[in-house]
């Protein structure tokens, strides 16, 4: 099937970019794999709205996969990264930018005591489990099927995101070696946590999860799923690590810890406080950080991280991330999964819309999505249908069943409307697909 129509610019793109460029993406899911067709290359995004190389305009359910809260170019983001710009744009030395935004962060967030800036959340992930190996000095971290902490190689099993969407059973180039100490357990199994401590108790570093699931499709933890962790992990010895990447500043104010108050070791973020730039961060307990040079022994390290522009543009948008716009936020996302809901029903195809905060996904299944296994039980035909109707109406999806779908302070009625427009076609794609 050809899923090619008005897009003979982005196909022309496309051509060079698989000449000179493995896939021709820079991120494997970008590159339409999970839904066929041509990726739709962009050039400009401003509030709700991205524009292709074609000219055509889409709603953005996508958001950069989290980052742009506020919508494309907020004038405040674009006036304080500019003001930054002007001033130049890596020193290699600390500036007040980094302290601000760091200080913004664990003025926010309670059991965040100190954080050291990073360029991505997958190097803010690989430093959190060095970090946590280096305080317990054990070696072993538990993840969850299905939970996606970047592309750090120990956290490569089972992993969710890219890994999901192209089903991707390992990695070559991940040696056994390196995730030889990584113990996968299914999501949301608390048997399976226990039985895991009670085998491997006294050498397991930390417990590493997703502070709600969005890298399978969006699964919240089960009530108690995290505190259960914590405790657990407390009890044999083991550091707590949240990874709040996408959740962070995003599902709350204060990310998945306002809505959970399950008190982390350790803290991984990203995305949502960059404000469009690389900019990440780890942080918690102020005896574990620590222990990282040059005050401690454990070595972490970056030639860009607390760039002056990326942390300029962090802070303004933390800044305007204000109570009404996680209000409308909420709202919107509310109000936008119902339609979708209420299409996919009218046109008879069984669904399941999940939510994590202002976070959701929907899944192609009636069941209820508890872990990976059962987010793999959907039918990704029927998405791949629903994607391109939603795309060629002009409503710009994740091209994958397996991410989270995103809105912004910027998503106003005009927004919601196309997208409402656009839902009952797609709907019936999706059925007789
Ligand atoms: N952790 C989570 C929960 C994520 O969702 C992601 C990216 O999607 C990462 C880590 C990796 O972040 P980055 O893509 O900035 O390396």
């Amino acid at each position: 099937m050809s899923y090619d129509y008005d897009a003979p610019a982005s196909a022309a793109l496309f051509d060079r970019a698989q000449a000179v460029t493995p896939g021709g993406v820079n991120s494997p899911v970008r590159a339409f794999q999970g839904v066929g067709g041509t990726p739709r290359f962009m050039v400009s995004g401003r509030g709700a709205y991205l524009t292709d190389a074609d000219g055509r305009e889409y709603v953005d359910l996508v958001c950069s996969w989290g980052p742009m809260i506020l919508g494309h170019a907020h004038p405040a983001v674009l006036e304080a990264a500019g003001a930054a710009l002007a001033r130049g744009t890596s020193f290699g030395t600390p500036s007040e930018g980094e302290v601000a935004l760091a200080e913004e962060m664990v003025a926010r967030i309670a059991p965040l005591e100190q954080v050291r800036l990073v360029s991505s959340g997958t190097e803010a992930t690989m430093s959190a489990i060095r970090l946590a190996r280096g305080f317990t000095g054990r070696s072993k971290v538990v993840k969850f099927a299905g939970c996606y902490h970047g592309h750090v190689d120990a956290l490569l099993a089972a992993a969710g995101s890219g890994v999901a969407t192209l089903a991707l059973p390992d990695t070559p180039g991940v040696t056994g070696t390196q995730t030889g100490d990584t113990i996968v357990l299914p999501y949301n199994d608390l048997e399976a946590v226990r039985a895991a401590f009670a085998e491997f108790g006294d050498s397991i570093a930390c417990v590493i999860t997703e502070a709600a699931a969005g890298n399978m499709g969006v699964v919240p933890p089960l009530p108690g799923f995290n505190a259960a962790l914590r405790d657990l992990c407390h009890a044999n010895g083991a550091l707590y690590i949240s990874d709040e990447v996408m959740t962070g500043f995003r599902s709350s104010r204060e990310g998945w810890f306002g809505i959970d108050g399950v008190a982390p070791d350790l803290m991984t973020f990203g995305k949502v406080m960059g404000g469009g730039f690389p900019a990440a961060a780890f942080g918690g307990r102020a005896d574990v950080m620590g222990q990282l040079a040059p005050h401690g022994p454990v070595y972490q390290a970056g030639t860009l991280s607390g760039n002056p522009v990326a942390t300029a543009a962090g802070l303004a948008t933390l800044r305007h991330c204000t109570p009404e716009v996680y209000t409308h936020l909420d709202a919107t996302a509310k109000t936008v999964a119902q339609l979708a809901s209420d299409a996919l029903s009218e046109a008879g195809v069984g669904h399941r819309v999940q939510f994590a905060g202002t976070m959701f996904s929907i899944f192609f299944t009636d069941a209820a999505v508890n872990d990976y296994a059962t987010a793999k039980t959907q039918d990704t035909g029927k998405f791949k249908a629903f994607f391109h109707s939603m795309l060629s109406d002009g409503v710009y999806l994740p091209p994958s069943a397996f991410e989270a779908w995103f809105v912004s302070a910027a998503h106003d009625d005009a927004a919601i409307a196309r997208i409402a427009e656009a839902l009952p076609a797609a709907a019936r794609a999706a059925a007789s697909a």
